[in-house]
């Protein structure tokens, strides 16, 4: 490889920090600019210039810009800066930008799959430059967000989500592979939109959307082997409880809306029980939607409480849930209680709306998740505080925009009550003189922990039961403190630590319950998994010299 080379490859390049030797020994001295600075120095200009951009999506495109030139000094400094760099790179932002992909499009980045190439899927995975990925995360960009279908636009949905495995689980960028698959899209902006960056045709749905999925699967053993894990991202509803039940036992899968998703909103609960004093089958849920997110969440609460010896069928009874239609109730007129939402119909008579559900069901912890903007109303959130001393408010609709309600309404309306978690960040809250820091009830705590113990270990597949655990490891570090300041999960500057401890628990299971394939097994698995992680220090481009020692003196 040629220094210029260097230079321009993002995997290699450390921009000003080649040392004078390097530059003179790679042929690159004089390219630079003769100042030599650290790394350190490095991230104070990243981040003046990210602080200097007044729009959100200007400080997107800077940092993919950044991973484009230099990528360990883009992940030091989300790492070191994730509570600010986060909400740029994930929710909110990344929704914005998704929505201007277009736009903003410069560079590629993941693989795209057509439905137009089927049949190729295969060899177009061997245009990968990389070949020894090991975690991809996948969207056909149906729904992205709470924003609906984006189509390709989509995204930047895995490619926020993998820098993600990286900045937060440790895993090595050239593991991890973002694919989004274009089989069309319904939104009709982007079908009229010039700069669309996909086919501008319908979604093609029935046995040729299968077939094409089938062949993805296919094409991802056969060209990264059995153990790749495949996380499925902001599929439409209907086909991601379809290809998860399809795959789940066959393929290392999951799919991060249903499952990732349970595993946050449960480790909330679990941590909310410290505060209101209760066990887990004392509560009382109502979830606002019936979708991925919720019935996830409803069937990981009936599987622990289930492990608390509570009978399913009584797990069941105190989860209710509200959809499009009012209140899922058998026989109701409106009808439309299909597939998993049976499960939580009750027998009761039929209510319409929220605000008369809450007050019919009087529960102890409210569960947003139908992007549903404001749907907690101040009614809502008064009532929750008259029946219950501590309320359990969390508001996971995702992007900030779609938020049920925010931090600050949370508070207020409760009377600084009640225990609140939002999907998206909000700013800390100060209520009569208390200042609360609202809990960040999103998946980024789960999925790159997760993701970590299964690669590592090559877990052959991944049952509901390791996001149980995962929702419980989470849980103990909850520290006494964060819940004094209004926190049902770790602060954000933690979640490295958090992610490596999932991984070690995540491992612990695996290897008990026979589900991983990484043999032998290591003794110590936290220090197995250490040593694998990813780090953003610089390698040394000068090689090792030596001398021989001189034949006069030594015999050899
Ligand atoms: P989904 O599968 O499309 O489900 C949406 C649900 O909302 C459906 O059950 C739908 O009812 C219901 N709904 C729609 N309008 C409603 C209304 N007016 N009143 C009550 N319910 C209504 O979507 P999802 O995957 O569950 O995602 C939903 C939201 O959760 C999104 O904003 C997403 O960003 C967020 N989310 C957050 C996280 C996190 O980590 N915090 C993770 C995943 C998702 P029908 O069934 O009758 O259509
Ligand atoms: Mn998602």
């Amino acid at each position: 490889v040629r220094g210029i080379d260097i230079l321009r490859d993002p995997k290699l390049n450390k921009g000003q920090a080649f040392t004078l030797k390097e530059r003179q020994l790679m042929g690159i001295h004089g390219l630079l600019p003769p100042c030599i600075i650290t790394q350190d120095q490095q991230m104070i200009r990243v981040m003046s210039n990210i602080r200097k951009r007044t729009s959100d999506v200007d400080k997107y495109i800077y940092l993919l810009a950044l991973m484009d030139r230099n990528e360990r000094l883009f992940y030091r400094s989300l790492i070191e800066h994730v509570e600010e760099l986060m909400p740029i790179v994930y929710t909110p932002t990344v929704g914005k930008a998704c929505q201007e992909y277009g736009l903003l499009y410069r560079r590629p980045r993941g693989l795209f799959l057509s439905i137009k190439d089927a049949g190729h899927l295969y060899q177009m995975m061997c245009n990968w430059p990389e070949k020894d990925v090991k975690a991809i995360v996948v969207t056909d960009g149906e729904r992205i967000l709470g924003l609906g279908d984006l189509g390709v636009y989509g995204m930047g949905i895995p490619v926020g989500k993998l820098s993600l495995y990286t900045a937060l689980g440790g895993i090595a960028p050239h593991h991890c592979l973002p694919i989004a698959l274009d089989v069309g899209t319904n939104n009709q902006k982007l079908l009229d939109d010039p700069l669309y960056i996909g086919a501008q045709m319908n979604r093609v749905t029935g046995e040729k959307y299968d077939a094409f999925i089938d062949e993805f699967m296919e094409s991802v053993v056969k060209r990264f082997g059995r153990s790749t894990l495949v996380q499925f991202e902001d599929f439409g509803n209907n086909n991601a409880f379809r290809l998860l039940e399809k795959y789940r036992y066959t393929y290392c899968t999951f799919n991060d809306d249903i499952q990732g998703t349970a595993a946050v909103a449960a480790s909330g609960v679990f941590s909310s029980l410290r505060i209101t004093g209760k066990k887990l089958s004392d509560n009382v849920f109502l979830m606002q939607g019936a979708g991925e997110a919720n019935i996830g969440i409803g069937n990981l609460l009936a599987l622990a409480m289930q492990a608390e010896g509570t009978s399913r069928k009584e797990a069941l009874s105190k989860i209710w849930m509200v959809d499009s239609k009012g209140l899922i109730v058998n026989n109701r007129p409106k009808g439309g209680i299909s597939g998993h939402k049976k499960d939580f119909a009750k027998d009761h008579k039929p209510v319409d709306t929220l605000e008369e559900a809450v007050r019919a069901i009087k529960p102890t912890a409210l569960i947003g998740a139908a992007a549903i903007p404001g749907a907690f109303t101040k009614q809502i959130l008064h009532d929750m505080a008259k029946f219950n001393e501590r309320p359990i408010i969390f508001a996971l609709s995702n992007p900030t925009s779609m938020a049920e309600c925010t931090a600050q309404e949370a508070y207020r309306e409760t009377d600084g009550r009640c225990v609140f978690a939002s999907g998206s960040p909000f700013d800390a809250v100060t209520y009569k003189g208390k200042t609360f820091y609202p809990g960040q009830g999103n998946n980024s705590y789960i999925f790159p922990g997760v993701a970590l113990g299964i690669i590592t270990c090559k877990v052959r597949h991944v049952p509901d039961e390791i996001f149980l655990q995962a929702a419980q490891s989470l849980a103990k570090l909850v520290s006494n403190q964060d819940l004094e300041e209004g926190r049902v999960y770790p602060p954000l500057n933690q979640i490295r630590d958090v992610s490596l401890q999932i991984a070690t628990d995540v491992a612990e299971y695996a290897y008990k319950n026979k589900l991983a394939s990484y043999y032998p097994e290591p003794p110590n698995k936290r220090e197995f998994i250490w040593q694998q992680l990813y780090s953003t220090d610089y390698e040394s481009y000068v090689p090792e010299t030596w001398s021989w020692p001189d034949q006069t003196d030594q015999q050899l």
